[in-house]
């Protein structure tokens, strides 16, 4: 009779039972890689618990009855031969994540089925043959002469998977060459020792081994997973697709970024906001069969998939799209939240990911600014995105070598009949020494972190021009804000050191925000144009009438003076309609305390329509465009009016 050692099952059976307790996350059932490898813990749990109970029972071979013990054993056999093919076909899915031969892993899956099928045979036959094991009159558990065609079956599964491993080498994830190096030889050390003394029971531990490396691996694969969703983050992002590119396998990526989310969290919870986010992560992983989800921000996702012609590439982006269109049902709330999309296709060899990274928020920033919040793939967003990668570059070296000009536009006084304001506006020349606009490149600098140099640039010369006694006559001269400086309490810091090192009238220096800003982050905002106010200087309200005009918070804010948009003049004063708006409009602030400028006055008709309608300051083309600053100067100290635009 064969004395067996069940102390190995045992501890591998609370090592299976600690495995088991680290992955039964619910979040991770929407990855099909999760669910498999869940299985098999469960089933290498499961057949240890039934070797020791064979073994349990053979220990007391008359109290059971023969068919148990068969059935038993058998079970055993059949069980443990299930969780290696398991674990087989989770390695090869992994062998295969990167790469372009996908039909390997069916392949493979086929191969393992008719292993396994051959296998349950030889166990059934194994019941009239005992060719495996059988029962000795006694009920003695005694070994056949096939015995070990398990561990033949094992060896065969890790031999070909070994193979694969090596033909797949170039998309092999750094993770994965690590289990190919580590867990075949752990796992043929042990066999073998199970092989020379079988009276030690290893199956269990050879399981666990095996469960633990992956394991492992899935821990530092953890540094590339996103923590809420259980998606790849941005990191195994671009792991993969430096894996695709290298495979030369075409692709389809597409970006989904939220919008507005605060107000979901706010709404609906930060509970729901999580679930929701878990929600579209779990959504985009299925759907496409051969799809993987990625958030690659906090409030950004990536779907990326085979590219398999455009047909399909529309399909799926439309599914997208489509998906974003009907609401969310979170714990029996439905939630809409709105996104913006963008898409790059790669069908070339070459590139590298992080450039494919770029072009992909190149389009989603673009996808933000359109109406209808998409942007398709289109070859020529390459070039486009160089030309701002270069006025981007641009921009640096302008900072960075104090080379952004402040021109001055003055802003004539009617009843003086002089100039009696100026805005400053910046200038930067290109690489060819051209002006260019800053229309074409203030929004490029808000959205990356270079507006803030641009407003030090201008603040820094408004305020030199403020203490110079030439500019005396001049009774404001303000500076345009983007939002950033409004949310942040470093434009304060800027203020103070300003004032106390040029020694001017705070009062005289007038920081424009537009609409658009104000709409933010209301409450900060407010605060910060508080304590500037507190501190003498003053504001104005750039653009009116050009943005969803929230009066209520134009009042409620302290400025000192209101801009009306030069596009509201398109057709003034012919147009009647034009005529009424804007007479409107002057006569509805006439009414508060604060100055009015009309910007954009192009013509003699223009500017004498608005005199008559009593309109004290103007500024346009009509009277003086943008100069710098010598030449503001030179017009302040000219006596006289200037009659008509320069
Ligand atoms: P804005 O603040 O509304 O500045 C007025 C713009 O209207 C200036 O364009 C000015 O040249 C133009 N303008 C003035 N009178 C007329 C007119 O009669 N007809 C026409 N067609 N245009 C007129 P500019 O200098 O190209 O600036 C465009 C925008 O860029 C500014 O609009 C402002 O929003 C932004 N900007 C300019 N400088 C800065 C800056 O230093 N910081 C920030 N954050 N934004 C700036
Ligand atoms: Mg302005
Ligand atoms: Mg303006």
């Amino acid at each position: 009779m064969i004395e067996w050692t069940i102390s190995t099952e045992l501890f591998s059976l609370i090592l299976l039972f600690l495995l088991l307790l680290n992955f039964h996350e619910r979040r991770w059932q929407a990855f099909p890689q999760r669910r498999l490898y869940r299985l098999s813990l469960y089933l290498s749990a499961g057949s240890v618990v039934l070797n020791i109970a064979c073994t349990h029972m053979l220990s007391q071979p008359e109290q059971v009855p023969l068919w148990v013990h068969q059935a038993c054993n058998s079970a055993y056999f059949l069980l443990i031969a299930a969780v290696c093919s398991i674990i087989a076909y989770y390695m090869c899915r992994l062998i295969y994540e990167h790469s372009s031969r996908n039909e390997g892993t069916r392949r493979y899956l086929v191969f393992l089925s008719v292993l396994y099928a051959l296998f349950s045979m030889l166990v059934l036959y194994n019941l009239q043959s005992g060719v495996m094991f059988y029962f000795d009159a006694e009920l003695n558990y005694r070994r056949g002469p096939l015995v070990n065609v398990g561990y033949l079956v094992m060896l065969l599964q890790l031999v070909v998977l070994v193979a694969l491993a090596l033909i797949n080498r170039r998309s092999l994830s750094p993770a994965m060459r690590r289990v190919m190096r580590i867990l075949p030889p752990i796992v043929l050390a042990l066999a073998a020792y199970q092989f020379l003394y079988p009276d030690v029971l290893l199956n269990g531990g050879i399981m666990a081994a095996a469960n633990l490396i992956l394991l492992i691996n899935f821990q530092r694969r953890g540094i590339e997973q996103d923590i809420l969703t259980c998606s790849g983050n941005r990191a195994s992002l671009h792991q993969e697709l430096a894996l695709r590119m290298r495979s030369g396998r075409p692709f389809q990526i597409i970006a989904v970024s939220l919008s507005h989310f605060r107000a979901i969290n706010q709404r609906y919870g930060a509970r729901r906001g999580d679930a929701l986010l878990c929600g579209i992560s779990s959504w985009l992983e299925q759907a496409h069969p051969k799809g993987k989800s990625f958030r690659t921000g906090s409030l950004d996702f990536a779907l990326m998939a085979p590219y398999e012609g455009q047909p399909g590439a529309d399909r799926l982006m439309k599914a997208v799209c489509a998906r974003f269109e009907s609401p969310w049902e979170i714990d029996h709330v439905d939630i809409l939240p709105s996104a913006a999309f963008a898409e790059v296709i790669h069908t070339e060899r070459g590139g590298s990911a992080e450039m494919i990274l770029e072009l992909l928020s190149f389009s989603l920033s673009l996808a933000r600014s359109r109406s209808d919040h998409m942007m398709r793939y289109d070859p020529a967003l390459s070039g486009r995105m160089a030309e701002q990668t270069r006025l981007i570059h641009t921009m640096q070296d302008a900072a960075r070598e104090n080379r952004f000009e402040a021109w001055y536009q003055p802003i004539y006084h009617t009843a003086s009949g002089r100039f009696s304001m100026a805005e400053a506006l910046v200038r930067m020349r290109d690489t060819r020494g051209q002006y260019l606009s800053p229309s074409a490149f203030i929004a490029l600098a808000e959205a990356n972190g270079l507006v803030e140099e641009i407003t030090d640039a201008m603040l820094e010369s408004v305020c030199a021009l403020l203490a110079d006694p030439a500019a005396d006559s001049l009774e404001a001269v303000s500076v345009n804000l983007s939002v950033q400086q409004l949310l942040s309490n470093r434009l304060v810091e800027k203020l103070d050191s300003l004032l106390a090192r040029y020694r001017f009238d705070p009062a005289r220096l007038r920081l424009e925000v537009t609409e658009r800003v104000l709409s933010e982050n209301v409450p900060r905002m407010r605060a910060v144009m508080e304590d500037i106010t507190r501190r003498g200087f003053s504001f104005a309200l750039d653009d009116f009438g050009t943005g969803q005009s929230n009066l209520s918070l134009i009042l409620a804010t302290s400025f000192s003076c209101i801009k009306l948009d030069g596009s509201l003049l398109r057709d003034y004063p012919e147009n009647e309609r034009s005529v009424f708006v804007v007479h409107t409009m002057l006569d509805m602030f006439r009414s508060l305390e604060c100055q009015l400028v009309v910007e954009g006055v192009e013509t003699q008709a223009q500017a004498d329509a608005l005199i008559a309608r009593g309109v004290e300051w103007i500024q346009g083309f009509y009277y003086a465009r943008p100069m710098p600053r010598g030449e503001l100067l030179r017009i302040l100290r000219s006596p006289g009016a200037p009659s008509s635009g320069a």
